[in-house]
């Protein structure tokens, strides 16, 4: 038995930088993690997924390097060696984490953990032993989420037809042909990847549009952009008569009054994930649930259960890496006695790494209309960015919604190469209440993408100066 003044169940992105944050602020800290370091962000999902949307962006551009005036002869795309590529991305990441913890002294157990009291837990070991440990200021609930299937639509998960992402990502071959059900993030960026790879996607949602959270102008521009690339968007559908054979799945779609008919080598269900709450003694302990099945915290992430807390996937949406990441960092804070500025639930970024990519922060502008507030919008297409251009990469655009009167940031939203990367100027002008004139008047380098958003600022105030 060892004592700890904390100890986190579960090394995903909130856990292990919940416990670097608590070692630098000196205490002794242990992470129960029964699979790899990184969770399923470093695993399963992030970082391995961007890997091969890289893969697939550099088998995109391969296709226009004449243009560029370079032959590349012959090619041929082999997912397999994309997907090694990925896993060792992921693994090295992991390797990563376990270098950090070496370096903050944070000690990683290795097994399944599960609560036995407010400042104890039991670890069940690889080889069937079992520890107990005990945390002097904390545990904290960091397990995460998992894959789903879609069993109410005939959709449960096989591992050879029906496939969830972690299947994905392993898979050593592109099939012919994939439905990718569900179009959030995950299943947009894999129907671009398996695109890209040579297989025919038909990306379906029951949402009216594709990217359903994003702004309505985003959804659209994606689509129009993914049906260039010949993947078939079907939003607004209803998947019925699925037939699951051994090597292909057939159903029935039912979108716009009209139903079509679709078999295909393989389904990807990408319609949300699960939280971890089971077996990990909640109940017993007193740790309630939300009715999603999220467990209930406090602005302290302290759950129903004094000295037990909780944070990211399994704490509740947005279930999002650096969500979870802050609400770990946040914690550490409070709990080593310091005034931490709370986690801004309002000013959290999203990013879809597709092509193009898609990233936003703050409100849609349905959200503004609901609201009733008096907003001004502001544009800048990438057509009529020089940096845009030169690269060749000039679809979508930059949209601003300003406040009317005080001109401050009500959201954002860019579409386009890079967009991932551009937001964060938004982010931290929101985050410091920041108007679209002092976004402008912070110097933009020309040429570059960025001079969309402060163009798109000036838009917003009618004085945009390349359109
Ligand atoms: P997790 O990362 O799920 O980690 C929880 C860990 O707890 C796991 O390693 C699990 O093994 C461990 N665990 C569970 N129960 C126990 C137990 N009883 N004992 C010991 N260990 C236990 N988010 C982004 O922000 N950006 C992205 O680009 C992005 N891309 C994604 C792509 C895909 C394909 C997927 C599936 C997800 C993606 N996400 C992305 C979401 C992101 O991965 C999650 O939000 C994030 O990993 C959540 O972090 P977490 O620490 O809460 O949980």
């Amino acid at each position: 038995m060892a004592s700890f003044d904390v100890i986190f169940i579960g090394g995903g992105p909130a856990g292990y930088v919940g416990a670097i944050r608590a070692a630098q602020l000196g205490m002794s800290v242990a992470v129960v993690e029964r699979d790899g370091l990184g969770g399923t962000c470093v695993l399963w999902g992030c970082i391995p997924a961007k890997a091969l949307l890289e893969s697939a962006s550099i088998a995109e551009k391969v296709k226009k390097a004449k243009d560029f005036g370079v032959n590349v002869g012959e090619t041929s795309y082999d997912y397999g060696v994309a997907m090694k590529r990925s896993r060792a991305v992921a693994d090295q990441n992991s390797k990563g984490v376990g270098f950090l913890f070496k370096k903050h002294k944070v000690t990683h157990i290795k097994g399944t953990a599960k609560l036995t009291g407010k400042n104890s837990i039991s670890v069940k070991l690889a080889d069937g032993k079992e520890e107990k440990h005990d945390a002097k200021k904390a545990v904290v609930i960091a397990t995460g989420s998992r894959v789903k299937g879609l069993p109410q639509a005939g959709l449960e998960l096989n591992k050879t037809t029906v496939l969830s992402s972690d299947d994905v990502l392993v898979l050593e071959k592109a099939p012919k042909t994939l439905a990718v059900v569900g179009a959030g993030a995950v299943g947009c960026e894999f129907a671009d990847v398996f695109a890209a790879f040579g297989t025919q996607v038909t990306l379906i949602d029951v949402a009216p549009t594709i990217l359903p959270l994003e702004d309505a102008d985003c959804s659209a521009e994606l689509t129009k952009a993914f049906k260039k690339r010949k993947i078939d968007v079907i939003a607004g559908a209803k998947i019925g008569n699925v037939k699951i054979g051994k090597s292909s799945v057939s159903m029935t779609i039912d979108a716009g009054g009209k139903k079509t008919d679709l078999e295909v080598e393989k389904v990807l269900v990408a319609a949300g994930r699960a939280p971890n709450i089971e077996d990990i003694g909640l109940k017993e302990q007193g740790v309630q649930v939300t009715d999603r099945g999220f467990v209930k915290i406090n602005e302290r992430m302290e759950t129903t259960a004094k000295g037990i807390y909780a944070i990211g996937d399994v704490a509740g949406p947005p279930m999002l890496a650096h969500k979870g990441s802050r609400e770990g960092v946040v914690f550490a804070e409070l709990l080593a006695g310091q005034h931490a500025h709370p986690v801004n639930y309002g000013n959290i970024p999203n990013a879809t790494y597709c092509h193009p990519e898609v990233a936003s922060i703050g409100l849609t502008e349905a959200q503004c209309k609901e609201k009733k507030l008096d907003y001004k919008v502001g544009r800048f297409p990438f057509s009529a960015s020089g940096r845009a251009r030169t690269s060749g990469e000039t679809e979508g655009f930059v949209k601003i919604i300003r406040d009317a009167k005080y001109g401050e940031i009500l959201g954002a939203h860019i579409i386009g190469s890079h967009a991932t990367e551009l937001l964060h100027e938004l982010a931290v002008a929101r985050e410091n209440e920041f108007t679209v004139e002092e976004v402008d008047l912070a110097i933009h380098a020309h040429p570059t993408l960025s001079e969309a958003v402060a163009e798109a600022c000036l838009d917003s105030l009618g004085r945009v100066l390349h359109i």
